[in-house]
């Protein structure tokens, strides 16, 4: 191995050296402890038969510790002024393709069928804090071949992933990640571990797919909205929360029907449902779509 980025001595002379200026927008924290890069890529289990996909490589850390492992690396990198930095550090490496693009805008779907055939991917990743979730519920929604996304969040966020029914923390995020896929927390990762530091603790969270869903819901589609309308206003009731927000699809008398149909109580909240109430409901109001 050449000698790692991931040093604080390695990262401050690549970025005086290029007289890089972190941009605040794009989440620029960088990782500068070689344990818990070591960590995320032990627990991404990946191997020479792996096609990645990074968000973000930043100056390169990661990724070089990735493409030490991996068949092959792709890395998706939004900030201009990175590109040339990253050809440089990663020069040693003939199995990176460096990407620069809006990890939001890239058509993830084509470059896994062109460099993996279709093939699952593992998606390993320091995200940009200030699209989280856009960034993990694109790679669900879009049916991406993936068989795990291997990611350091805000440790709030990887919080939320894993909260109980009628906590603060549970939300439509929690519901989805249950959905689609299983979470593990790798590792909690304090401030001084990045370069300049946040504000707040981040974790390493490690998301395996599912083969198949847990529940079965007939309307997948049908499923999130209701989902994302019963949190939309978390303080009103179930009922409420759907007929204000769903009103195009459902009447209020419906709603009352198809919660009645199966067991719930007139005035419950939505926080207070777990995903199987969810996919129920889901599966009830599916036949009052109007
Ligand atoms: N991987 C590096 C590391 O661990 O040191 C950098 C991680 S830093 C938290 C997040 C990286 O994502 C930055 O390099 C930032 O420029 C990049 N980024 C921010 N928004 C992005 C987007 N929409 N698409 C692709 N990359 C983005």
């Amino acid at each position: 191995i050449t000698e790692p980025i991931a040093s604080p001595k390695r990262t401050i002379e690549i970025i005086k050296k290029y007289d890089f200026a972190f941009q605040k927008k794009f989440g620029q924290n960088f990782l500068i402890d070689h344990h818990v890069l070591n960590k995320i890529v032990t627990s991404s289990e990946i191997s020479k038969d792996d096609v990645v996909v990074e968000i973000g490589p930043g100056i390169g850390s990661l990724t070089q510790q990735l493409a030490e492992n991996a068949k092959h690396v792709i890395a998706v990198e939004i900030d201009k002024k990175l590109i040339p930095i990253l050809e440089d550090t990663l020069s040693d490496y003939s199995n990176i393709t460096i990407i620069n693009e809006d990890i939001l805008k890239v058509d993830l779907g084509k470059l896994v069928e062109e460099k993996n055939n279709n093939k699952p991917i593992k998606v390993v990743a320091n995200l940009p804090y200030y699209i989280t979730t856009p960034i993990i519920m694109g790679l669900f929604e879009k049916n991406i071949p993936i068989t795990s996304i291997t990611v350091m969040v805000q440790k709030e966020v990887a919080d939320r992933m894993r909260a109980e029914p009628s906590t603060k923390d549970y939300g439509a995020l929690t519901l989805a990640i249950k959905y689609y896929c299983d979470p593990y927390i790798v590792a909690n990762v304090p401030p001084n571990c990045f370069i300049p530091r946040p504000k707040i603790g981040s974790a390493v969270i490690k998301l395996t797919k599912h083969t198949s869903p847990p529940v079965k819901v007939d309307n997948e589609k049908l499923l999130f909205r209701i989902i994302r309308a019963s949190f939309n206003q978390r303080r009103k009731t179930l009922i409420n929360g759907l007929s204000n927000n769903l009103q195009e699809m459902f009447e209020k008398s419906d709603i009352r029907q198809a919660m009645d149909n199966i067991g719930l109580q007139s005035n419950i909240r939505g926080e207070a449902l777990n995903l199987e109430e969810f996919s129920n409901l889901t599966n009830e109001l599916n036949k009052f779509i109007k």
